[in-house]
């Protein structure tokens, strides 16, 4: 009998986008062929959310962050907040994500008023005190004001706070965030060559200098698919391919990467 000897856990994902409606229960059974145990879907909405917490009830290996990302902040019905602890008080929910802080100009949408964003990010760090979560941070171009957001609540955030999901920025936001507890995720973009747009450090860079007992693997599905399959949907089992990339950086075997950085999310999440 062969036995999957990887045992990874994709800690951020969405598999609750329309991307995968047709053929999600192939896409979750390949993750388990492959070695891929836990795969933890996050909401940017409260459809998405929603979505997250009903795939988590139907299938034990899924479960679910949800919260409203910085692109929907201007977004929102009046009593959000409520919905949102109503969710939370499901078994399979383990973290308040994804949040943060977002000043990239979307095609399909404008940065939204920061004022906006920090307001709606402040009330999910209240939220997730409450219900005594972990966050999932989403910061694209605004690791200061996010660094300065926390800091600022800091009696707000647990022991282990949470972690930065799909990390670019500096090496001081990188080392205050360290500082703070939380934990870094990386993704498949970290295979591609050069740096993306507005950042001015390399990832390999940012890896070298997180501590491996620091870092967490996410494929963010459906997108940023890693190389080779780059230009294709991203899924789940693909997050091994993020595991063997960081063990090259790290000159660690693929197995201390799998060991340590699954060790992690148990620690993080409790899973
Ligand atoms: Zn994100
Ligand atoms: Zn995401």
């Amino acid at each position: 009998m062969i036995f999957a000897l990887v045992f990874m856990i994709d800690v951020h994902c969405h598999l609750n986008f329309h991307a995968f409606e047709n053929d999600i229960d192939d896409v979750i059974k390949r993750a388990g062929q492959k070695g891929v145990e836990k795969i933890i879907n996050v909401g940017t909405s409260l459809e998405s959310s929603r979505k997250a917490v009903e795939l988590a009830n139907n299938h034990e290996n899924l479960y679910a962050v949800i919260g409203i990302h910085p692109y929907h902040a201007d977004k929102l019905e009046n009593d959000w907040e409520k919905e949102l602890i109503n969710l939370g008080k499901n078994d399979k929910v383990i973290g308040i994500g994804e949040i943060g802080m977002d000043y990239y100009s979307y095609t399909s949408n404008d940065v939204v008023d920061p004022k906006i964003q920090a307001k709606v990010f402040e009330a999910q760090i209240q939220l997730a005190h409450e219900l005594e979560l972990p966050l999932q941070i989403h910061n694209r171009h605004a690791g200061k004001d996010v660094i300065e957001i926390l800091k600022h609540h800091k009696n707000l955030l647990r022991k282990t706070p949470g972690m930065f999901h799909c990390f670019a920025s500096t090496e001081d936001v990188l080392k205050n965030l360290l500082e703070l507890g939380f934990y870094v995720g990386y993704d498949g973009n970290i295979t591609y060559k050069g740096l993306a747009p507005g950042e001015t450090v390399e990832s390999a860079r940012l890896i070298s200098l997180t501590p491996l007992d620091r870092i967490v693997c996410e494929t963010d599905s459906p997108y940023l698919t890693p190389v080779p399959y780059r230009g294709g949907r991203n899924e789940p089992s693909y997050v091994i391919i993020v595991g063997e990339f960081i063990g090259k950086i790290k000159n660690a075997p693929f197995e201390k990467v799998e060991k340590i950085t699954t060790e992690n999310v148990r620690n993080l999440f409790k899973i």
